[in-house]
């Protein structure tokens, strides 16, 4: 269809609007090109900010919801290729350096939480993978039944795809290790303040001044929501010190009000500075 057959065709779309009482009277409406183009502009602009945000979230959803597209029932669709596509991810992520850390292991090394799992967020780079069954290995060693739980790693793909918001999760050379808590009465194992282990910040002494622009979030909103429990700090300890002895990690990097407490004072654990978040929910380590 030639351009100016096809704009006629468009504009030509009439609709006739009959109103009770005036049943000889017809009203035509037209569809114009504009609103045409309009509808066609902003369902593009929908579909960019779906696959944007879904590629942010978890890396390989993007890529799922473009496959959907062509499919009437695209949600279902979108879901089937999602599970494919993750779990390809498993296999084929090994080939580009990168392994998932187990999403059903029962031992001491465990994901925190399965939406980690369900979102990518649990590869790293083989070397750190060993690193982290060794230093759960040995605190459950030494504390029996004490497990060891991961928060965000990386994606599987793509160096230098950053996982959001951790700006430094890119390389599968970076991961977090949630806090360990006990009630008044006993260590709670595999349990966490917050649901997703984030946000549930110890407070202490800090040098950063208050700023409203900053990554260092303080959410004080939510702070009374979370159960009474406290850090863990004989387990806690332990596992800085396993971590600072382990010749493969780097850098950890911990609140330095929380490194006084624990007495925990060691070249590679690092104050991540005050524009990056806060380190007193979680405990980040590197290559
Ligand atoms: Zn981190």
């Amino acid at each position: 269809m030639g351009q100016t057959t096809r704009k006629f065709a468009i504009g030509a779309r009439i609709k006739r609007l009959v109103i009770p009482g005036f049943a000889n009277v017809n009203f035509p409406l037209f569809i114009s090109q504009n609103t045409f183009q309009f509808s066609t502009m902003v369902k593009a602009l929908v579909t960019t900010v779906i696959v944007i945000a879904l590629t942010l979230i978890s890396q390989l959803g993007g890529l799922a919801w473009i496959i959907a597209m062509p499919f009437r029932r695209r949600v279902i669709a979108f879901i089937l290729a999602y599970i494919t596509l993750s779990v390809a991810a498993v296999w084929i992520a090994p080939k580009f350096g990168r392994v998932p850390l187990s999403c059903f292991d029962s031992g001491s090394l465990a994901m925190q939480s399965k939406m980690y799992c369900a979102l990518n967020r649990n590869y790293v780079v083989p070397e750190l993978k060993e690193a982290l069954i060794d230093v759960s290995t040995a605190m459950s060693d030494k504390y029996t039944g004490t497990k060891t739980l991961v928060l965000d790693a990386n994606f599987p793909f793509l160096k230098g795809f950053p996982l959001l918001p951790h700006l430094s999760h890119d390389d599968g050379e970076k991961v977090d290790l949630a806090f360990y808590y006990r009630d008044e009465n006993a260590y709670l194992p595999s349990q966490t303040k917050s649901p997703i282990g984030y946000f549930a910040f110890e407070d202490g002494p800090t040098v950063c001044p208050k700023q409203t622009l900053t990554l260092r979030w303080d959410m004080a909103w939510l702070q009374g929501g979370w159960p009474d429990y406290q850090i863990d700090e004989t387990r806690m300890k332990t596992v800085l010190q396993l971590l600072v002895a382990d010749h493969r990690i780097g850098k950890v990097l911990v609140e330095p009000h929380l490194v006084e407490q624990l007495g925990t004072q060691n070249a590679k654990i690092r104050f991540q500075g005050c524009r990056a978040a806060r380190h007193d929910d979680h405990i980040h380590i590197q290559l």
